[in-house]
This record gives C-alpha cells, sequence and structure tokens, in this order.
C-alpha cells in the first residue's frame, strides 16, 4: 500500500476484501464502508426508507441513531425472550401508513425469525434490511447470513469479530442496490466531474481493508477459540441457580464471539448489576447489553416517552443480561478466575 501511494479511493485492497466476503458469505456484492453506523446509513437511504421504520430496542443504539440522523423515525418493537431478536408477531401491531420499512438485528450473531419477518413485510409492502453488525460468519438454517432481506449491514469495528480497526461492509444480490450504494459512500461521484447522488464519504481506506485481509485470514483460529471459551464458560456455570449461557445452535455455523448470560434474580438471589459490579471490582470488564435499550436514551425516551409500556421483554431481558470477556486473548484459566468470581458474589 505504501509502495503503491494509494490509500483510498477504491484501491486494490478494498476490492481485495470485498471480493473476499463475497465468497465467504456467498453473495453478489460487498460494499465496503468506512464503519457500519454509515452503513445503514447509506444502506436505508438507498433503499428508499423514509417516514417511520421498525427496528428492535434491544440493539446498539446506532442501530436507531442511523435512521434518527436521516429524519426516520425508528419504531421500537419487542423481541421473543428466547431469542432476544424482533418478535415477529409484534411488528404488524406497530405498521402506520408512514412506515417504509424494517430493520431487523441479529443479536449476538444468532439469526433473527427472517422469515417471519419477511412475511409481515410482503403483507404490508415494506422493504427489509438487516443490521449484521454481530454476525459475519453466521448462518440461517445453513445459509449464510448476508444475503437475506435487500442487504446486510456488518460492522468490522475493533471490538467485533473480525476487525478492520474501523469497517462496515453491506452485502447485497441486488446489483442497482449496490451500483447505487457504491456511488452514495463517495459523495455520489460517478466518474471525475460527473455527481449523480447526495452522497457522503463512507470510504474504507486501504490500510483498513489490509487489516480485513489479514483478520479474514485468521477467522477459523478466532472461532475455534471463541468457542473454546463459550464451551467452558458454559461447563463452568452449569450448575449455578439462576444463571443461564445464551446458546448457540450448533447445526448453525457461528462466530461464537459473544457470550451471553442471563441472571434471574429470583433463582439466583443477586441481581444481574450485583454480579457487574463484582466482576468490575476484580477488574473483569463484563457489560450490560443492551442496557437499558434504546428507547431509553436520548433523544428517543424525550421523543417517545411511552415506548417503553411496549417493550415488557425488552426491558426485562435488558436487565438481565451480562457479556461476559472472550476472544483470542482471553484463556481457559481466565474464563475460570471470571466464573470463580461470579460464584463468589452469588454466595456471598
Ligand atoms: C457495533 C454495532 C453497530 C455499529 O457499528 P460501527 O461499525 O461501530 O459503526 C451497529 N449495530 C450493532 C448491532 C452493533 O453491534
Amino acid at each position: 500500500m505504501l509502495d503503491r501511494r494509494w490509500f483510498s479511493n477504491d484501491g486494490p485492497l478494498v476490492r481485495e476484501f470485498e471480493a473476499a466476503v463475497c465468497a465467504h458469505l456467498g453473495v453478489r456484492h460487498a460494499v465496503a464502508l468506512c464503519n457500519a453506523t454509515v452503513g445503514i446509513e447509506i444502506a436505508s437511504k438507498a433503499l428508499g426508507l423514509e417516514g417511520e421504520v421498525i427496528v428492535p430496542s434491544y440493539t446498539f443504539v446506532a442501530t436507531a441513531h442511523a435512521l434518527q440522523w436521516q429524519g426516520i423515525k425508528p419504531v421500537f418493537c419487542d423481541i421473543d425472550p428466547s431469542t432476544h431478536n424482533m418478535d415477529p408477531d409484534k411488528i404488524e401491531g406497530l405498521v402506520t401508513p408512514q412506515t417504509s420499512g424494517i430493520v431487523a438485528v441479529h443479536v449476538w450473531g444468532r439469526p433473527c425469525d427472517t422469515a417471519g419477518i419477511e412475511k409481515v413485510a410482503r403483507k404490508h409492502g415494506l422493504k427489509v434490511m438487516y443490521d449484521a453488525s454481530h454476525a459475519f460468519g453466521c448462518s440461517s438454517k445453513g445459509r449464510m447470513i448476508g444475503g437475506f432481506g435487500a442487504c446486510e449491514v456488518f460492522s468490522f469495528h475493533a471490538t467485533k469479530f473480525i476487525n478492520c480497526f474501523e469497517g462496515g461492509v453491506v452485502t447485497t444480490n441486488d446489483d442497482e442496490l449496490a451500483g447505487k450504494m457504491r456511488l452514495m459512500r463517495n459523495f455520489g461521484f460517478s466518474g471525475f466531474d460527473n455527481v449523480v447522488y447526495l452522497g457522503v464519504n463512507g470510504k474504507m481506506s486501504e490500510v483498513c481493508a489490509a487489516m480485513g485481509l489479514t483478520n479474514l485470514e485468521a477467522m477459523d483460529g478466532i472461532v475455534a477459540a471463541n468457542r473454546r471459551n463459550y464451551l467452558a464458560y458454559c461447563r463452568e456455570l452449569r450448575a449455578m441457580d439462576g444463571i443461564s449461557v445464551v446458546r448457540y445452535e450448533e447445526a448453525e455455523r457461528n462466530n461464537f464471539q459473544y457470550v451471553v448470560v442471563e441472571v434471574d434474580p429470583d433463582a439466583c438471589g443477586r441481581s444481574r448489576d450485583e454480579i457487574v459490579e463484582a466482576l468490575h471490582s476484580e477488574n473483569v470488564i463484563a457489560r450490560k447489553y443492551f442496557w437499558p435499550g434504546c428507547h431509553r436514551m436520548e433523544p428517543y425516551c424525550r421523543t417517545q416517552p411511552d415506548a417503553w409500556r411496549r417493550l415488557g421483554q425488552t426491558e426485562r431481558i435488558a436487565a438481565r443480561v451480562i457479556v461476559l470477556p472472550t476472544g483470542q486473548t482471553v484463556v481457559e484459566e481466565t474464563v475460570r478466575q471470571v466464573c470463580r468470581t461470579i460464584h463468589k458474589a452469588v454466595a456471598r
């Protein structure tokens, strides 16, 4: 890259990264971007979403912000507590004449009920896209995530499964949509002096693509380390009342990037927050994802103050979940230490 003096603007490493993503996911197009938030903005704009869009509240706030940033109202839908994903049965009641689409999230890389979501969407003429930020390398009924809906958006942020420092990609099998997104990520430029769309600067740089290519090469090792840690957590926490590890479907491809536990305070005798405090006091950076839910954050808590009334499962799960440390730098002995801290916190 340094020898070529080609650092950005559709360089050879970005093209190679896009081709590698297509090959991994079995999709026709991968449009590499500076991050997934801009990816959701560009994809939803290219799709023509407007007015109101139905999204889960149980997600990272970027899913909602990317829509609100464009003046689209995110209408929050409750989740199925057994999957943590949007409940298709709760969508229909939120559809209004202003509704243009659905942005569903494959939370923890576990696939949404895409068939259920797309059935409601067809009935009401809504467009569907997915925030697949967590789901690189994951499958749904044997089909790789990346090819569902009109398009899917992945994040390659430093904290995600595959990292480009910062980065994202939108995947689609729709030639026209892909072409539109390629123009939009580069100010709408089509050739040197010809601007054909309103666009932004959403480009991925060459150094980010190089990081992504390197991490794609290491992908199997990352999955193996994540899976080893996930199984170790399952083993160490198995006998604990009121603590359950969220399971991955063994028949699917998973990246095992998130070790998610649910605390049932009645069965456990401790609240989720007490356990997180105990972990933090031992310098274990456990997280309360996605506490308190997008609908409890600005600006939505002000603009949609009653949304919580229909988000009972979202609130219940957001108050119970702990995400535990994992990844290649976490070894099995560290998992045992983290679990000992949880045992101690509960026994105290
Ligand atoms: C990380 C994340 C994003 C944002 O991704 P960036 O690449 O950091 O912009 C969006 N949605 C979800 C569900 C995420 O986890």
